[in-house]
């Protein structure tokens, strides 16, 4: 695929996920999926999903070798909704998990444990004994883990595909808490750590069934040159460890995900086809069939296909400034009410009826609903100047935030509803998730314990 058709298609397919998700957010209003009584939606592009999906695909098979086998395992942790993964899954990827709760996820989506790939850096004993009698695909974190890993295979070949997961310690990017190849990230086994490499070839030679080689370096803020040096160093390792061992002992370099995605435009940029072609340049052997991948993108393939729709409940003023207060903050999108430096969201603004909101922009700032100074979706964001029944829309929310709900305040998490051209001109939606009910958040509070504390105290003295 050249150059200037991939971008030619990038920038069509931006502009159609666009003007799918206005006649989403106008057919949510029309079907009464937003109104007065749920303010809050969290909305799922579908087409949207699997065009990334398909994109994704399409970048490895356009610079592997005929044959090489590809395992796109979607990172779970970026939107652990268990429709997405069945989705993801019927559009050929399989599921990078990092927990018990995110394992049964993939499960219940139907991801098959040879589609299934367990990364954590604190796995227990018993999480490790499930996968291996799963044979599910999982990456050894440290050496103490590696030792857990040693006393459950014993003298018998794992079912697994088993590896160990090290970190090049490249270096950081913008954003410090994503950052996982700095010299002392939590994450791997640090390669240029004094006595490290040697260890992590040992390791190798010690165990013939140790065939994958593991890195992931970095999210976003990580600028592609990086990533791909991580996986050079990757690459290179194994290399290294073949050569020592005499064998194409690791037969699958897992090179991890991280794709930054931009927020600050409707353009897909960076793209897979992008990356591929990067690492294909920056690490030449990577993809001529000797090894098998896996990758774990989360970010990249559902940010942009979600948005976050609240309705705008009251306006004011406050030394001058306009404030639109509206249903969506903290509770929705953490990250970016925390960090707002790091996490800044682009917004729109439509009208009562879902439609576009247009006339001369006022800067304004969006709040959410939450009792803190700075639960602010925006700060000074100029945009239409909004009203009481308006809606706002938090672009590019579909990884991380939506389905991250914080229960600030009891603040319900909020329906989710993925939607696709009905065909005749409309758009249906399917519910992804059910909102949370006032009655389940008292259940979720201790309902069932609530004279636990009242009845806890010491025997009256006789
Ligand atoms: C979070 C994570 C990913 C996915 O990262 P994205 O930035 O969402 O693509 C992949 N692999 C591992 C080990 C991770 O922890």
């Amino acid at each position: 695929m050249d150059d200037m058709d991939d971008k030619d298609r990038t920038v069509r397919t931006d502009r159609e996920r666009a003007a799918r998700r206005d006649a989403a957010v106008r057919a949510a209003v029309d079907q009464g999926l937003l109104g007065p009584g749920s303010p809050l939606v969290g909305l799922l592009d579908v087409t949207g999903v699997r065009e990334s999906a398909a994109a994704l695909r399409a970048a490895f098979e356009a610079v592997t070798a005929p044959g090489t086998p590809v395992l796109h395992a979607f990172a779970v942790k970026a939107t652990p909704l268990v429709p997405v993964l069945r989705l993801l899954h019927e559009e050929g990827l399989g599921a990078e998990v990092a927990s018990p709760g995110e394992l049964a996820l993939a499960r219940a989506a139907g991801v098959p444990s040879a589609r299934t790939v367990l990364d954590s850096p604190a796995k227990t004993p018993a999480e490790l004994r499930e996968a291996l009698e799963l044979g599910i695909a999982v990456n050894a974190d440290s050496p103490q883990e590696l030792a857990r890993v040693d006393a459950l295979v014993g003298p018998a070949i794992p079912r697994s595909p088993l590896g160990i997961r090290v970190n090049p310690q490249v270096g950081g990017g913008s954003i410090e808490a994503l950052s996982t190849a700095t010299a002392t990230s939590k994450f791997g086994v640090g390669l240029r750590d004094e006595g490290a490499r040697e260890w992590v070839v040992r390791a190798y030679l010690d165990r013939p069934w140790l065939t994958r080689l593991h890195a992931h370096t970095g999210s976003q803020g990580i600028p592609l040159p990086l990533m791909a040096q991580g996986v050079a160093q990757t690459y290179a390792l194994a290399e290294e460890i073949n050569a020592r061992v005499g064998r194409r002992q690791i037969d699958t370099l897992d090179i991890g995900g991280g794709l930054p995605v931009n927020f600050g435009s409707e353009a897909t940029a960076p793209t897979y086809a992008q990356y591929a072609r990067l690492l294909g340049e920056t690490v030449p052997g990577l993809f001529d069939g000797r090894y098998g991948l896996v990758t774990e993108f989360g970010r990249s393939l559902l940010a942009k296909h979600g948005t976050v729709v609240a309705r705008v409940e009251y306006t004011k003023s406050a030394g001058g400034r306009p404030v639109a207060v509206t249903h969506a903050g903290v509770q929705v999108a953490t990250r970016t009410v925390y960090v707002p430096e790091a996490w800044p969201l682009r917004l729109a603004a439509y009208d009562a009826e879902g439609r576009p909101k247009t006339g001369p922009e006022v800067v304004q700032d969006v709040a959410g609903p939450a009792c803190f100074a700075g639960d602010l979706l925006a700060e000074g964001r100029a945009l239409a100047p909004l009203e009481p029944g308006d809606h706002v829309a938090a672009l590019d929310t579909g990884a991380y935030c939506f389905a991250h709900h914080y229960a600030y305040n009891s603040l319900p998490r909020p329906g989710i509803h993925g939607f696709a051209p009905d065909g005749s001109g409309g758009i249906a939606f399917a519910t992804v998730r059910e909102p949370q009910t006032v009655r389940e958040i008292v259940a979720e509070a201790g309902q069932a314990h609530a004279s636990a504390l009242t009845a806890l105290r010491a025997p009256e003295r006789a």
